[in-house]
């Protein structure tokens, strides 16, 4: 595999496509425009995004669902949305919701194409029969064992299975009995009459359907047999009017049979297959069946949780919509697998949120300041700026008054060079309020710091002074009789590696990150968000963006930070440390 670090704004449209592509467009929206220009299909455009709902949907599935409705968008065309619900053990309801629910959230719309491959279940048997009566398919009694054997290797041509040459009327007794329940699991397959010496495995004679006795998410117990994926698919495109069928690159192989198999049923205007690089992303894993694994194994909260790379995580996470789909812009649709850069998924979500995130006040760990020379019960509203970016945010009016909270960090008894914010004897500015000097600081018995007693000078009001003296420093703060309490969940990478899957010989789970999530109680937050709803995005000034999570309600505020800002202090910090 290919590593490129993509630097933010790297990604054009076209991507490193291994295709030639016109300007601006990637490969596969050049291959659409050109069969647009010579009227194949008629002109039409119609794709289709086919989640197989056996698990959520990740962020690798935004990259093929705004691939999928993008380009059906952008040609007039249309896309569906269809389950590719042909393995009835893995499969729930659960998992049909959520992800209807998801696509719907990313901003798309499949109208009143929602389809099953299940909903084909009669069709895709019928053709099946098709396929036996033109002796194209025969019924293989071999065993699993056997047929695994049959089947050769790379180097070395299958042989044909003694039951290849079943006279087709034989073959047409045994598929129906297999479908009325005759014969247990396992003891017959359908294959189709292809090539056992086909170079391509796909191609050496495939198993079309199997005797399965599963209880089906839809169809119940209507079915004893159940059509493979690689049957299925091609032929539930065809029978939807798919123009252009858009997978990903593991599909490659298999695109021989999906031409067979849509050449031998169909007449006219046949479906096509185009494959692309699938999206991956360092720290992270993209197998649902990991990610499964991940929930039911509770190393995370659920599905949902703010560190999985799921849709729905990234949805309470914090993040956008429209992030999600600028990012799969940014990291474009190309023939060649490569690796992207998780600072880039961030670094998309900054963008959206810099633009339109209101900024609020909230301390993480607070610490104490009294301002000795702000008179007792006095409390001030000050005007303060809503969104730099965006002056018609306005302003807001936060209380001020003699107890204040500000971070502990920005706090140093005895402070490092190039730490300019608050020290002892030291000048800084409170946001939108007053300069503040340290004249003291106050420490418990055991040394701890607990309260820093400052002086506030009144001719600075609004945060600038009158003379024109300066200070290195800007901090934010809340008022402490006024703020509200509010827990606070800081995220880190899921894993320590960038690869967790790619460690010889370690199972992916020895590289989950302990540290991955930290979670703050008692920090203190402006009080004009205590009702924010869950859902709620807002920039906590100078700390990162947040989102109101959904444990919030009945008093209790709870917030994930999305994303953090790119903090100067910590990387200075860090740059310091690495000397
Ligand atoms: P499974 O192993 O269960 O098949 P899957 O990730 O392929 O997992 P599907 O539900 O079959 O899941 O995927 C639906 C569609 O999303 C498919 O067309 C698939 O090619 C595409 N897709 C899946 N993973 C990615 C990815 N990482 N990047 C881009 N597209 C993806
Ligand atoms: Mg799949």
């Amino acid at each position: 595999m290919n590593r490129t670090d993509q630097e933010p704004g790297a990604g054009s449209p076209a991507g490193p496509a291994g295709e030639p592509s016109s300007p601006g467009l990637d490969f596969i929206r050049t291959r659409i425009a050109e069969d647009r220009a010579n009227g194949r299909y008629g002109g039409r455009v119609h794709t289709r995004f086919p989640p197989e709902p056996n698990g959520y949907l990740h962020i690798g599935h935004a990259k093929s669902i705004c691939l999928n409705f993008g380009v059906a968008a952008e040609t007039g065309g249309l896309c569906n949305l269809r389950f590719d619900d042909t393995n009835p053990v893995k499969e729930d309801v659960e998992y049909v919701e959520a992800i209807e629910e998801d696509v719907r959230w990313l901003g798309f719309d499949w109208g009143d194409r929602m389809f099953y491959a299940s909903d084909y279940f009669e069709r895709l048997y019928a053709l099946a029969v098709e396929l036996v009566r033109t002796g194209k398919a025969y019924v293989d009694s071999l065993s699993a064992d056997e047929i695994r054997a049959y089947r050769g290797t790379l180097t070395e041509p299958g042989r044909n299975s003694p039951y290849r040459d079943r006279p087709v009327e034989e073959n047409l007794d045994l598929f129906a009995r297999m479908r009325a329940g005759e014969f247990p699991d396992g003891q017959h397959v359908l294959r189709a009459k292809i090539d056992m010496a086909s170079p391509n495995m796909n191609m050496r004679d495939p198993t079309l359907y199997r005797i399965r006795r599963a209880h089906h998410h839809r169809t119940g117990d209507a079915w004893c047999i159940y059509p493979m994926y690689d049957y299925a698919h091609p032929l539930s495109d065809a029978i939807e009017g798919i123009t252009h069928s858009l997978c990903t690159l593991e599909f490659e192989d298999h695109r021989p049979l999906y031409d067979w198999l849509v050449n031998e049923l169909f007449a006219g205007d046949r479906p096509q297959q185009i494959e692309f690089a699938r999206l991956n992303l360092n720290y992270t894993i993209m197998s649902k069946r990991k990610l499964l694994q991940l929930v039911q194994q509770r190393h995370v909260a659920g599905w949902d949780d703010p560190r999985m790379p799921t849709i729905s995580g990234l949805r309470r996470r914090g993040y956008t919509p429209e992030s999600i789909r600028d990012f799969c812009t940014r990291v474009g649709v190309a023939k060649k697998e490569n690796v992207i850069d998780m600072a880039l998924l961030e670094y998309s979500v900054r963008e959206d949120l810099n633009r339109r995130a209101p900024r609020v006040m909230g301390v993480l760990r607070p610490l104490r300041v009294v301002l000795t020379n702000y008179p007792e019960g006095q409390v001030e509203e000050v005007d303060v700026i809503n969104n730099p970016e965006d002056p018609a945010a306005g302003t807001r009016k936060v209380p001020f008054s003699r107890v204040l909270y500000i971070e502990q960090d920005d706090f140093r008894e005895d402070p490092p060079k190039k730490f300019f914010r608050l020290a002892p004897g030291r000048e800084v500015r409170l946001r939108c309020a007053y300069f503040i000097t340290c004249q003291e600081v106050v420490k418990d018995g055991a040394g701890n710091i607990v309260e820093l007693r400052c002086t506030y000078d009144p001719a600075t009001r609004g945060g600038d002074a009158p003379d024109g003296r300066r200070v290195k420093a800007t901090l934010h703060w809340v008022s402490a009789a006024h703020a509200c309490e509010a827990e606070v969940r800081l995220y880190d990478r899921l894993f320590t590696v960038e690869d967790p899957e790619g460690q010889e010989g370690h199972d992916f789970l020895a590289f989950l990150n302990p540290g991955s999530l930290e979670t703050l109680a008692g920090c203190q937050v402006e009080p004009g968000l205590a009702d924010a709803p869950p859902g709620y995005r807002c920039q906590f000034e100078r700390l990162g963006y947040f989102c109101v999570d959904p444990d919030s309600g009945g008093g209790r505020l709870v917030f994930n930070r999305t994303v953090s800002l790119r903090d100067t202090w910590a990387r200075i910090e860090e740059k310091e440390r690495s000397r």
